[in-house]
C-alpha cells in the first residue's frame, strides 16, 4: 500500500493535507466507518479519492448531482486516476469504457447517482466487481427534512448491508439533527468514527454593509472584482433578472438562476457557470447544490439572508480552492421584517418559530456586530479560539457611540403612541416634524414629540435598523408591522443597561465613486496571470471541462508569483501532480517564460506607465469577450496598436471609441473597454 503523502503529492500534487484530511484519510483507508463533517472547501473529496487508491478493489462513490459527478471524474483522469461514471447523461462509449475498465480490474472510483441503485440490475452488478468501499458525498441528502433530500439516498443503507463493506459519508452541513439522521439511515443507528472539523474558512473575507443605493453598492463590488467569478444572491425572482441585466450592462458577464425557470435553463445555466471562466451568477438561494465550483471568488448577498446557517452555507460557496475569496451582505430594515414576517407567517409549530428567530438574531447580531465578524460567526458554532484579521471590522473598527438615550427616546415614541406605528411615523415624532398623520392624531402634543433633533433622519433610521437587528423591537404582523417592543428592552428602558450602537458607515460609504479593479496578484504578476487563464481558457474549451479541471486560480497564482523556470521547479507548484506535469508543464512554463521575454513591442513602450496597466486590463477584458458575451461568436480582437491608443485615450466615449476601432470591434467591446476606462 503506496503512503497517502507520497500519493498526495504524486497523483494530486498538493505538498501537505489540509486541517483534518489526514485523519480522515487514515481512518478510511483503514475500512472503518466514517462520518465526516467539513466545511465546504474543506477538501472533502480527497478524504475518498485518496483511500481509494490505497485500497485494492473499486470505490462506489454516490454523488447527487450527474453534472457535478462527470466533472469529478475528469478531473480525476487528468490527475492519471483510473475513475469512472455511469450516469444517464453516459454516451455508450463511455459507459462501455467504465465496463473495460472494470473487467481489467483498473477502475479506482465508480461514481453512481443514487437514482442508480433504485434499478434491480445495480446492486447485482455492484456485487460481482468487488467493491470494497461506498463513500457517500453529500451525506446530509438522506435527511427527510432538509431542503436537498434525495429519496434514493434512502437506499443506501441497504446497499451497505447487502454488500458488507465500509461506509463513509461527507458533508459540510452542520446540525445535530442532521448528523443524527444521517448515522440512522446510512449506518443503521451504530455510530462511526465521526470527524468534525472546524467551521473557519480563513481565505473569505467578511463583510457586511447597510444598504445604501443597493444596487450600486452590487455594482461596484462586482466592478471591483472584473472578471472574476461571483454569485449574487437575491430574495426575489424578479431582482435575478433585473440585477443581472444591469450586471451586463456594466460590461460583466452575467446570468440568472431562480427554482421558477425550467429544469432544462436551470441546468444550462448551472453549466454556464461551472465552465466558464469569471461568468456572474444572479440567483436566488435555490442555486448552490448544484455547483461545485472550487474558483469562485466572491459571494454578494443584494439582500440578507434568512439565518445564520443560511448565511455561513451561502458565502461557503467562495474560496474552495483556499485562494482569496470575498463577501458581502447588504441588509436593511425591510429585509429585517421580510425575514421576521417570513417566520411568522410560515406554517412551522410555534417552538420551531422561536428557534427561526433565534437564527436570524444571530445573523442580525453578526450584521450590526462592534468586533470582528469572524469572532461572532465561529462562536455561533461553537469555536472559541479563532484569529482573523480578514473581515471589514478587523480592517477597520466600527465607530460606536453610547447609543443608550436614543434607545430610550425612540422606545418611548412607540410606547406613547402605544406602539402601533412604524419606524417612518415615529421619527418624525423624534425629529417634530408636523405631518398630516401627526396633525390628525394629535402626536405633535406628546412629551417624546421633537425631543430627538441631535439626529438627522438617516441616523434615526440607522438607530431604528440596528434596534430591529439587536432584537429590541419587532415588527408585528398583526399590527401591519407597526413596531413593538420585545423583552430584550426592558432593562434600557429602565436604565439599568446601556447599549452601544455603531455610527453608521452609510455617511462614509461615497458609493459613486467607481472603485478600481481589485487584483488577485501583485501588479507586476498580473499580466501574467493573465496570460496563464487565457491558456488555461484555450485547453479548457478544448477539452470540453471546466477551467479549474486544468489548474485551479490557486495553482495559476501560484506560477505567476513563483514563476518556475523548467519542469522541476513547476513540480513544486501546489496543484501540479506527476500526470498534469507530463501533460501541461511545457505550455504553462512557455507561457510563463516567454511572457517574461516575449512582451509586444507595443506593450513595452507601455511599460512603468499607468497606460500599461490599462492596456493589460484591456487585453484581458478583450480575452474574456473573444467569441462575444455568450462565447458563441465568431473570434474577434482588436490590434496592439489599436489597444495601446484606447489604453492612452484622455476622455473616452463610445463615439470615440468606434472612430478608432471601427463597428464590429466597438460593438463587441466598447462596452467593455469603457468600463476599463472609467475603472482606471
Ligand atoms: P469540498 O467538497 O470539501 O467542498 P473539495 O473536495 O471540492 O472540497 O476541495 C476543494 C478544493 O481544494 C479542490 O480544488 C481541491 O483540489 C483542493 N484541495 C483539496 N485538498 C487539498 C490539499 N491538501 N492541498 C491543496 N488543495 C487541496
Ligand atoms: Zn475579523
Amino acid at each position: 500500500m503506496t503512503g497517502a503523502a507520497t500519493l498526495l503529492s504524486d497523483v494530486f500534487g498538493f505538498d501537505a493535507f489540509r486541517p483534518g484530511q489526514e485523519e480522515i484519510v487514515h481512518a478510511v483507508a483503514q475500512g472503518e466507518n466514517v462520518l465526516a463533517i467539513m466545511p465546504t472547501g474543506g477538501g472533502k473529496s480527497l478524504c475518498f479519492q485518496l483511500p481509494a487508491l490505497m485500497r485494492d478493489g473499486v470505490t462506489v462513490v454516490i454523488s447527487p448531482l450527474i453534472a457535478l459527478m462527470r466533472d469529478q471524474v475528469r478531473a480525476l483522469q487528468e490527475a492519471g486516476v483510473s475513475a469512472g461514471a455511469l450516469t444517464s447523461g453516459n454516451t455508450p462509449e463511455e459507459t462501455d469504457a467504465v465496463w473495460d475498465a472494470l473487467e481489467r480490474g483498473e477502475l479506482k472510483l465508480l461514481y453512481m447517482a443514487p437514482e442508480r441503485l433504485a434499478a434491480g440490475s445495480a446492486m447485482g452488478m455492484l456485487r460481482r466487481i468487488g467493491v470494497s468501499m461506498i463513500a457517500v458525498d453529500e451525506a446530509h441528502c438522506v435527511s427527510q427534512w432538509g431542503h436537498d433530500f434525495r429519496p434514493d439516498y434512502l437506499r443506501i443503507g441497504e446497499l451497505r448491508r447487502t454488500l458488507n463493506v465500509p461506509l463513509a459519508a461527507f458533508t459540510a452541513t452542520a446540525d445535530i439533527e442532521t448528523q443524527a439522521e444521517i448515522v440512522q439511515k446510512l449506518f443503521d443507528g451504530e455510530p462511526p468514527t465521526a470527524f468534525l472539523r472546524g467551521f473557519d474558512r480563513p481565505n473569505i473575507h467578511l463583510a457586511f454593509a447597510a444598504k445604501d443605493g443597493p444596487r450600486a453598492q452590487i455594482l461596484n463590488f462586482a466592478a471591483a472584482r472584473k472578471g472574476q467569478s461571483g454569485i449574487v444572491y437575491c430574495g426575489t425572482r424578479a431582482k435575478t433578472e433585473t440585477l443581472a441585466q444591469a450586471l451586463r450592462e456594466g460590461g460583466h458577464g452575467a446570468i440568472h438562476y431562480h427554482g421558477g425557470m425550467d429544469a432544462d435553463d436551470r441546468r444550462i445555466a448551472e453549466r454556464r457557470f461551472q465552465q466558464e471562466d469569471g461568468l456572474i451568477v444572479v440567483a436566488t438561494v435555490a442555486f448552490g447544490m448544484g455547483i461545485d465550483k472550487p474558483d469562485i471568488r466572491w459571494v454578494a448577498h443584494a439582500d440578507l439572508p434568512k439565518s445564520i446557517e443560511a448565511y455561513y452555507q451561502e458565502i461557503g460557496r467562495a474560496g474552495r480552492d483556499g485562494a482569496p475569496a470575498e463577501t458581502l451582505t447588504l441588509f436593511g430594515p425591510d429585509d429585517i421584517k421580510l425575514r421576521r414576517s417570513q417566520i411568522d407567517e410560515g406554517l412551522a409549530p410555534p417552538e420551531r418559530r422561536s428557534a427561526d428567530h433565534g437564527r436570524l438574531n444571530a445573523l442580525l447580531g453578526l450584521a450590526e456586530a462592534l468586533d470582528c465578524r469572524r469572532n461572532t460567526l465561529l462562536g455561533y458554532f461553537g469555536e472559541t479560539e479563532t484569529t482573523c484579521g480578514n473581515c471589514d471590522l478587523c480592517d477597520k473598527p466600527a465607530e460606536v457611540f453610547d447609543g443608550t438615550t436614543a434607545v430610550r427616546k425612540a422606545l418611548s415614541a412607540m410606547l406613547r403612541t402605544e406602539e402601533w406605528f412604524g419606524a417612518g411615523h415615529l421619527i418624525d415624532i423624534l425629529l417634530g416634524n408636523r405631518t398630516d398623520k401627526i396633525a390628525q392624531r394629535g402626536h405633535d402634543s406628546l412629551p417624546t414629540y421633537g425631543v430627538g433633533k441631535e439626529y438627522d433622519k438617516r441616523e434615526w433610521q440607522a438607530v431604528f435598523r440596528q434596534m430591529m437587528g439587536h432584537d429590541l423591537i419587532r415588527p408585528d404582523p398583526a399590527r401591519h408591522g407597526a413596531l413593538r417592543m420585545t423583552d430584550a428592552a426592558l432593562p434600557i428602558l429602565r436604565d439599568e443597561a446601556t447599549i452601544s450602537l455603531r455610527r453608521d458607515s452609510i455617511r462614509s460609504a461615497g458609493t459613486n465613486r467607481r472603485p478600481a479593479v481589485k487584483e488577485m496578484v501583485s501588479e507586476e504578476d498580473a499580466p501574467l496571470l493573465s496570460a496563464l487563464k487565457a491558456q488555461r481558457r484555450a485547453l479548457a474549451e478544448a477539452a470540453r471541462v471546466p477551467a479549474y479541471v486544468i489548474f485551479t486560480d490557486r495553482t495559476l497564482i501560484e506560477m505567476a508569483e513563483k514563476r518556475p523556470t523548467n519542469l522541476d521547479a513547476m513540480a513544486g507548484i501546489s496543484g501540479v501532480g506527476a500526470k498534469k506535469l507530463e501533460r501541461y508543464g511545457e505550455t504553462f512554463l512557455q507561457v510563463i517564460n516567454g511572457a517574461v521575454n516575449d512582451v509586444h513591442p507595443t506593450r513595452r513602450k507601455l511599460a512603468g506607465r499607468a497606460a500599461g496597466t490599462v492596456y493589460d486590463q484591456l487585453m484581458d477584458a478583450q480575452a474574456q469577450l473573444a467569441r462575444g458575451a455568450g462565447g458563441t461568436d465568431k473570434p474577434l480582437s482588436c490590434s496592439a496598436s489599436q489597444l495601446a491608443k484606447v489604453a492612452q485615450m484622455r476622455s473616452a466615449d463610445a463615439g470615440a471609441l468606434e472612430r478608432l476601432l471601427g463597428e464590429r470591434r466597438a460593438e463587441r467591446f466598447g462596452a467593455a473597454f469603457l468600463a476599463v476606462l472609467s475603472a482606471a
